[in-house]
């Protein structure tokens, strides 16, 4: 007898869709199938069983998942949750969950069937010229090629219309076939022959035969022997290796004595050369006052069983990362597991090492620079149960984990955390409490800064507030000074960019043989080229905004959409022969230094650390060392270089232009210029034996943001910035939704944008839809923005419900009258984004 079962498939459609699954297709909820959509092939997942019969449901394809399905309930009611608060489908928030190898797609290919005859070449020119050129290009290709491959050559939005009468006149047909699906990797390993291993007889008689004519190969047998028995596996080819030479394995393969298979590859991975982790273990110092009370409260929690969210709020060294080791050392006493998330995990290789050191074997860490197989490997090690902590970026809280116990959130106030694009556009930090819930496991929000939403959260108790006032080892916070660069400027005490303050420090500093690091939140030379005779300013192409100049590659780009330019030797606009680098980025504090160490007879090695210098895999763990140890003088970086870093020999900070996010259009900007000073001054003086220093430059010392960082007074900034907030109506009193139209044509997006702002229920208290407006950047990528800002009030709608309810009554409105593909609509719960 079939069964009916209900799957979410990866499209953005809000819905389920029915399939029929026969009596030998063993499916469960979570298992992944291949099912069939339209003319494509997709994965799914069976999130409903037994649903009333549907008489038009199509039989699934394949069962990916015979044994145990890939997704544990925890994550079906996760990403329903997803799904319902982030305005996404089931299927899209299913998919953020599954890395890709795990999630095969249908793929369309076409090829010619029959070429037309000159007189059909002839008319169908006249009647259906795209169908001929089409045909015409499809002619030029020898074997099948992707549908995409195709729209883009020929610039199409769409071309399934042709491509339907083509093949209904036989010119063409289409191929079906699915990718993406990928096996375990595997790798070589060898074990004695059937014969060898079961009968002891057989064995010795080989030996003694070896034994007299190839002494070598009887040595290698008896030792992959004793290792096959021990421990019942084949042993891996590599290891063999260590055993005997490539020849003598090779030699005992082709008798028939050793046989070869390929087995599973370890899933382990291989601990990083060059540690940052300190030598000793950390588990085993003696926690602080502060420390162990904090430790106390979350074991307290965990041996409750109840879920709690804490928010950790500890200073710049203050010892957080051992709050954390404590508090997953008792999960795991309990049998329990951890999932530890932090921002952009490729940029904090050192804390990976610290918990390396800290846990050992079971630790399993992704990284945005793993390839998709190493990411399968690591997901399939870890629904194996092969892990206890999983530590990686947000979509770590994907991880497939059982049993979870606790969920650190480091630097919860990271902006990392948002998913901007694709769907699902989720919070990880607000997920990962949900998540904490429904594992009935205990939540630990970290941060030196907390964002004004968790801390609020804190205030009216839904989570509970830990405290570290106090440096761990004793260390002092460092001093911080403020430089008010017009003032020096005036007084003639600027040298470019460097205050003398400043540099004088930098040059005392290189001379202590003691770490400086420098702020620029900026990459590139500089941020603009600027025609000094007419004003003209290169721009984007697609995108409305003015080129950054790249010294090193000379190159301009784009930072939007990564596009590089060549430089002009001449203004384009009225042939003057230069044009002017204006404002500075890394590259030009980098040479401006140089310049100014030289003059001064100062030699120093300086290390620039941005995403331009860190792409190759690894280097960023290799600038840092070699800082680390003293092979470098000086670290010149942007926001990379503010988080988590923990090296003893750093006793200055200099922040060359603390303004530059002051002014941008977020009302996050001042929230955001307090946090990044905050953590970047809190890499100096981390030992208690090297008291450290910050120098901030800035041209608003008075600016709130600026002079509560300088004095250490979160609880200051917190209450002005919450008041701010309070009167403009921003998170946490509201939550803002970001609405997106774009499309190639301005006038068409601007109509959708209007439709949609018109369709946006009126009366209702506690929503108020702004808009349409203008986006900062108009233009992005050839495509044109317009934006609609829907605010809901936390107090009026705590759960957001009318606010979703009321998004939704205008999508539906929106797209019966206005679904068109050639305006894209995204929709943003609780944007970080600037607009
Ligand atoms: P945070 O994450 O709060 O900035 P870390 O966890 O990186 O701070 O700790 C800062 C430094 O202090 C680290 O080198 C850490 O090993 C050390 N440390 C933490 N706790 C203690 C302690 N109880 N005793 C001595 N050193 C400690
Ligand atoms: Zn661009």
């Amino acid at each position: 007898m079939d069964r009916f079962v209900n799957v979410a498939v990866p499209l953005p459609m809000r819905k389920l869709f029915t399939y029929r699954a026969s009596s030998d297709h063993a499916v469960e909820r979570g298992s992944r199938v291949i099912v069939p959509f339209g003319n494509k092939f997709y994965t799914g997942i069976v999130v409903e069983l037994d649903v009333p019969p549907h008489p038009d449901a199509k039989p699934i394809a394949e069962v990916l998942d015979e044994q145990k399905p890939a997704i544990p309930p925890v994550l079906l009611d996760l990403t329903r949750w997803i799904a319902d608060y982030y305005l996404c489908s089931w299927g899209e928030a299913l998919a953020a969950a599954l890395p890709r190898p795990l999630a095969p797609q249908s793929v369309v290919r076409v090829r010619i069937r029959r070429m037309p005859s000159e007189q059909e070449q002839r008319a169908m020119e006249r009647r259906a010229p795209k169908r001929a050129r089409l045909l015409t290009l499809l002619a030029s290709h020898r074997s099948p090629v992707t549908i995409a491959h195709v729209e883009r050559q020929l610039e199409a939005e769409s071309i399934t219309a042709q491509l339907e009468a083509l093949e209904q006149a036989g010119y063409i047909e289409l191929l079906t076939s699915i990718e993406g699906a990928q096996s375990p990797p595997v790798e070589r390993a060898v074990q004695l022959s059937d014969e060898l291993a079961s009968s002891a007889q057989a064995f010795q008689r080989v030996l003694e035969e070896l034994e007299r004519r190839a002494p070598k190969q009887a040595q290698a047998l008896v030792a992959i022997a004793q290792h096959t028995t021990e421990v019942r596996a084949p042993l891996r080819w590599k290891d063999a290796q260590r055993l005997a030479s490539d020849g003598v394995l090779r030699a005992l393969v082709a008798r028939g004595y050793l046989v070869q298979s390929m087995i599973e590859r370890s899933s382990h991975p291989e601990p990083p050369v060059e540690s940052l982790a300190p030598e000793h273990n950390e588990r085993e110092l003696p926690l602080t006052d502060e420390q162990t009370h904090a430790v106390e409260r979350i074991r307290q929690a965990l041996e409750d069983g109840k879920p709690k969210t804490f928010l950790l709020h500890g200073v710049t060294g203050s010892g957080k990362t051992l709050v954390y080791i404590h508090a997953i050392a008792t999960a795991l006493e309990q049998g329990r597991t951890a999932l530890v998330l932090v921002p952009e995990i490729s940029l904090t290789p050192q804390l990976i090492d610290r918990f390396h050191r800290a846990f050992g074997e079971g630790v399993i860490a992704f990284h945005s620079r793993m390839s998709a197989t190493e990411r399968y490997t690591a997901w399939r090690a870890i629904r194996n149960g092969d892990a206890r902590v999983v530590l990686g970026p947000r979509s770590a809280l994907f991880a497939p984990l059982e049993r979870v116990g606790i969920i650190i959130v480091d630097e919860e106030h990271d902006p990392s955390y948002k998913q901007e694009s694709p769907a699902p556009r989720y919070h990880g930090r607000d997920a990962a409490v949900v998540r904490a819930h429904l594992e009935h496991a205990v939540a630990v929000l970290g941060s030196a800064t907390p964002s004004l939403e968790s801390m609020y959260n804190a205030g009216t108790g839904r989570y509970h507030l830990l405290e570290l006032a106090r440096r761990a080892d004793g260390a002092l916070l460092p001093t911080i000074r403020l430089v008010h660069v017009i003032e020096e400027r005036k007084r003639g005490a600027m040298h470019g960019r460097f205050s003398r303050i400043l540099l004088e420090a930098i040059i005392e500093r290189v001379a202590k043989r003691e770490g400086v690091i420098l702020l620029h939140n900026r990459r590139g030379f500089a941020p603009r080229l600027e025609c000094p005779e007419c004003g003209y300013v290169p721009h984007c192409s697609t995108c409305s905004v003015a080129l950054t100049y790249h010294k090193r590659t000379n190159q301009l780009r784009c930072h939007y959409c990564g596009r590089s330019y060549p430089v002009p030797d001449h203004c384009p606009q009225c042939g003057n022969p230069t044009l002017e680098a204006i404002g500075a980025g890394t590259q030009r504090i980098e040479d401006e230094l140089d310049a100014l160490l030289k003059q001064n007879g100062v030699s120093a090695v300086i290390a620039r650390v941005d995403s331009d210098s860190t792409s190759p895999k690894g280097s960023l763990r290799k600038l840092l060392h070699d800082f680390a140890s003293g092979r470098s003088d000086i670290i010149i970086g942007t926001q990379m270089i503010a988080k988590g870093l923990d090296i003893g020999r750093v006793t200055l900070v200099g922040v060359i232009n603390a303004d530059m996010q002051l002014y941008v259009p977020d009302f996050r900007a001042a929230e955001r210029t307090f946090q990044l000073l905050t953590q970047v001054a809190g890499r100096a003086g981390r030992r208690s034996d090297r008291p450290g220093e910050v120098i901030i430059q800035t041209a608003h010392p008075d600016h709130t943001a600026i002079r509560c960082a300088a004095m250490y007074r979160y609880d200051l900034f917190y209450n002005d910035e919450l008041q701010e907030r309070r009167e403009a109506h921003y998170p946490p009193f509201s939550r803002v939704v970001l609405v997106e139209f774009s499309g190639t044509d301005a006038a068409l997006v601007e109509q959708h944008a209007q439709a949609f702002a018109h369709y946006m229920p009126r009366g209702i208290e506690a929503i108020t839809p702004l808009g349409p407006a203008r986006p900062s950047i108009e233009r992005l990528e050839s495509k044109y923005r317009r934006i609609v800002l829907v605010k809901g009030d936390r107090q009026l709608d705590p759960n957001g419900v009318e606010l979703r309810r009321a998004l939704l009554t205008a999508w539906s409105a929106y797209t019966q009258r206005y679904a068109s593909s050639s305006v894209r609509v995204t929709i943003d719960v609780d944007t970080q984004s600037s607009l």
